[in-house]
């Protein structure tokens, strides 16, 4: 009877997580029971598991003399569920090799699979997937549902999606999990895609899947299928949820659409720390340093602290607008003000921040003496100022470096001849052109992309692959004669092929970007803003080539290049040249 009661108590400690009672509670059952049974050494197990205690759990495991499998499936899913993967996986093999009574239960191998999930472990899941397919139990919902989740992390798509299709029975955890798997390796439209299969077959909305959508829509700066997603939004009444409200202010500030993402957060009641980040991102990703700025102030008169996030995008803010004081600043009262701790990323905005500013001195000085490894894109950005600046010493230096970390990337090679160049040094430009030219060094092919009435069309630098080629091409001649009326040159110094002026020129004609906007403006009528993505930074030719032609052809154009927007109206850019 007092066994009984006592294991009343327990499961009650166990739901409430109340740890001191629990304990209090194990050790009257040690006095009250010489020898303590399996079922109440199980709820032992289960109270010190959910009062995340996993040491004595352990205790109370080692010391049953016959274990039930739900004593192993508790004790194997308290690891799992507390990063502690390696002894998840270690007790699941020494549970296939004591005997057990029970069969394996789908809820066993599923919590081992969560436990390769949080490490990738490849081989750990293949496995278990034979394993479960040995067991019969793969057709489970909940093996195939983690099966699914661990191959999408480990980045396997075929494998997740084959086995996806494969399940007779799916659920909507099981849905959510391959959209959200696409939505992690970037596949955005067989993410949209599979969700309108789902829609067909009855998938529920919930906050997970429309977040997953929207980060879909971001990724593709598809403003119309962000629309729809909305409309999904309100009509599944998940707007309120903080999750879902963010990804919306995200979604709209990564498609271009900056008013609409504020109208979201203005009209949001409760904003925390997430939604403020999602705000302040979004303008500084749209050069709005003033209102990056503004809101930055905001939020803490609002109570709400500021983190290395917000303090992230506050920085790279004051890089696209040049505030070199501001960026000193700001980088100081992180630490100063609110004890967060510099990581790479803030040490990387202000070494973009000096050198943009031509304090290249400063610039490496910050390189020297932080207190972590120099990246790719700070000794980029130095070596970039370094050749505006034409100094040599420095630029030798950042190229070494770059030379190491990178050596494929032409671009480095390119910019220190430059310099040598600009420094008439004739003998070091015929040796890095050559050591270019011996070397395996490529550099990156440019790619953009438009949506036109919900289709994709791709376009790489100077590529005749599409099926309008011709009037392509002969559209973006048109555009070019008419912007030559208003003064526009190609301006060959942006190009770093190892060619003569006339093939330079004709290379830069055909950046991919250009193709897109062509096809842009033969395919969208009139008024319709042009909306471009584009992989790399843009390059300064098609930059003010995008502004003659939103002049001539009266055209809004949008280019989101790999670290901003650049908004085009009327022969101006929105980051007033300065990206
Ligand atoms: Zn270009
Ligand atoms: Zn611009």
């Amino acid at each position: 009877m007092v066994i009984m009661y006592l294991q009343n108590v327990l499961q009650y400690c166990a739901r409430n997580s109340l740890m001191a009672e629990g304990k209090a509670c194990h050790a009257q059952i040690i006095r009250a029971a010489v020898t303590i049974d399996t079922v109440t050494n199980n709820m032992l197990i289960n109270m010190y598991c959910k009062c995340g205690l996993i040491k004595p759990a352990r205790q109370v495991f080692d010391q049953m003399p016959e274990r039930s499998l739900i004593s192993w499936n508790t004790i194997i899913g308290a690891y799992a569920k507390n990063g502690r993967e390696d002894e998840a996986l270690s007790l699941f093999v020494k549970m296939q090799r004591a005997v057990v009574q029970d069969p394996v239960s789908g809820f066993t191998v599923s919590s081992v699979l969560c436990a390769c999930a949080a490490k990738c472990a490849i081989l750990e899941c293949r496995q278990l997937h034979a394993f479960a397919v040995k067991k019969a139990l793969h057709s489970n919902v909940y093996v195939g549902t983690a099966l699914v989740d661990v191959y999408s992390k480990c980045n396997l798509m075929r494998e997740a999606s084959c086995l996806f299709e494969s399940l007779e029975e799916k659920s909507d955890v099981t849905w959510s999990s391959m959209i959200a798997g696409y939505v992690r390796n970037e596949l955005y439209w067989e993410a949209l895609r599979l969700y309108c299969r789902g829609q067909a077959s009855g998938l529920g909305q919930n906050q997970f899947t429309v977040s997953c959508l929207l980060s879909a829509c971001a990724g593709l700066a598809a403003l119309v299928q962000g629309n729809q997603v909305h409309c999904v939004v309100q009509k599944a009444g998940v707007g309120a949820s903080i999750y879902v409200s963010s990804a919306l202010i995200d979604m709209y500030a990564k498609c271009g659409s900056i008013k609409e993402s504020y109208r979201v957060f203005s009209d949001l009641e409760n904003k925390n720390l997430v939604s403020w980040n999602a705000m302040i991102s979004g303008f500084s990703r749209h050069g709005r340093c003033l209102q990056v700025r503004i809101l930055f102030e905001k939020m803490q008169q609002k109570g709400v602290f500021p983190n290395e996030v917000s303090y992230l995008s506050v920085l790279s803010a004051c890089g696209h607008m040049g505030l070199v004081e501001e960026g000193r600043k700001y980088f100081r009262l992180m630490v100063e003000q609110h004890r967060l701790s510099q990581n790479v990323f803030h040490y990387s905005c202000l070494v973009d921040i000096l050198s943009r500013a031509g304090l290249i001195y400063d610039a490496y000085n910050v390189i020297r003496t932080m207190p972590f490894e120099a990246t790719a894109s700070m000794w980029g950005s130095l070596l970039g100022a370094c050749k505006n600046a034409g100094n040599l010493e420095l630029g030798e230096i950042a190229a070494k470096h770059l030379f190491e970390i990178e050596p494929t990337n032409a671009g480095n090679h390119v910019l220190l001849s430059s310099i040598y160049a600009a420094n008439k040094k004739w003998k070091e430009v015929a040796e890095s052109r050559q050591v270019l030219r011996e070397s395996e060094a490529v550099k990156e092919r440019g790619k953009s992309w438009i949506e036109i009435k919900h289709q994709v069309h791709a376009f790489m630098a100077g590529e005749r692959e599409h099926p309008k080629t011709r009037e392509i091409y002969s559209k973006l001649d048109e555009v070019m004669e008419e912007m030559a009326k208003l003064g526009y040159k190609v301006e060959t110094g942006h190009d770093v092929h190892d060619v003569d002026e006339s093939t330079k020129a004709e290379l830069l004609r055909h950046h991919s970007e250009k193709l897109a906007l062509a096809f842009g403006l033969m395919t969208l009528r009139s008024g319709v803003p042009i909306r471009i993505i584009k992989n790399l930074r843009i390059c300064g030719d098609c930059h003010s080539f995008m502004k003659y032609a939103s002049k001539t052809t009266h055209r809004e154009i949008l280019v989101r290049d790999v670290n901003r927007f650049h908004h085009f109206t009327d022969g101006y850019c929105s980051c007033g040249d300065f990206w």
